[in-house]
């Protein structure tokens, strides 16, 4: 296993160079741990480094450790972002202790996730997934119809949208994993033209960070880079 401290400060390094080069300011983008497959305890140790934010895919996973590390009387008080696909029977267990959900692709699972989030708790974030290469198979909203899901959101008292999440497909080059980011922008400034506010691009993630970050991802997802390969399903730990 790569030591954590070493693996964290490799991808604040990248990121920070991708910024330089994108001639943007390094806060101007955030770091996701997504930390679907991993233990508490290694949630715990890359915590201890100054890592804040972790995003699960798995909501039975989000429970355990949720469950597990924000227990009283010491929770770590962690920031937990929801970045899997969604069924409508798991929304509530995201809405009771997600801050952020980034894959939000249909009108019911938003108006379940806003009526199921807790009374005290700030509205949950949302990004709305789009399927940016209108890939048959694959989750999120086609773009266009980005708009009209984006104005229910925004209707909706328990959320608050904050902007578009994207998973292209995998492309090994930088030029190429470049043109879907820049359609998710673009997409994003289209929207904001006619008048929403939406301030976060969610994409990029271990292979192509660099690549978001010069299209202007403000929020990049990272597993591998961070945490080393995932094992196989079966030896899974929570
Ligand atoms: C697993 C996952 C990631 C992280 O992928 P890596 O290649 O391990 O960095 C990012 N986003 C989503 C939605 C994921 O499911």
């Amino acid at each position: 296993m790569t030591a954590p401290d070493h693996a964290l400060s490799t991808v604040r390094a990248r990121i920070e160079a991708a910024c330089r080069e994108a001639g943007r300011d390094p806060d101007s983008v955030r770091l996701l741990a997504v930390s679907k497959t991993r233990g508490a305890d290694e949630i715990r140790a890359l915590h201890a480094l100054g890592q804040s934010a972790f995003g699960e895919n798995y909501a039975p996973e989000l429970v355990d450790k949720y469950d597990t590390l924000e227990a009283a009387p010491a929770p770590l008080g962690l920031e937990w972002h929801f970045i899997g696909a969604l069924q409508g029977n798991k929304t509530r267990a995201v809405a009771e202790r997600a801050a952020w959900v980034h894959t939000v692709d249909r009108e019911r699972i938003a108006r379940r996730l806003s009526d199921q989030r807790p009374e005290g708790m700030p509205p949950l974030q949302v990004c709305l997934q789009v399927n940016i290469s209108e890939e048959p198979q694959k989750a999120g909203v086609a773009p266009g119809e980005a708009a009209a899901l984006a104005a229910a959101v925004q209707g909706l008292p328990g959320l608050v949208l904050r902007g578009l999440m994207a998973i292209p497909a995998a492309a090994d080059d930088i030029p190429l994993q470049r043109e879907p980011f820049a359609r998710l922008r673009a997409l994003r400034d289209t929207l904001n033209a006619e008048g929403l506010s939406m301030d976060t691009l969610s994409m990029g993630m271990s292979d192509d960070l660099e690549a978001a970050i010069l299209e202007g991802a403000t929020l990049v997802r990272v597993g591998t880079a961070l945490f080393g390969p995932r094992q196989p399903k079966s030896k899974e730990s929570a």
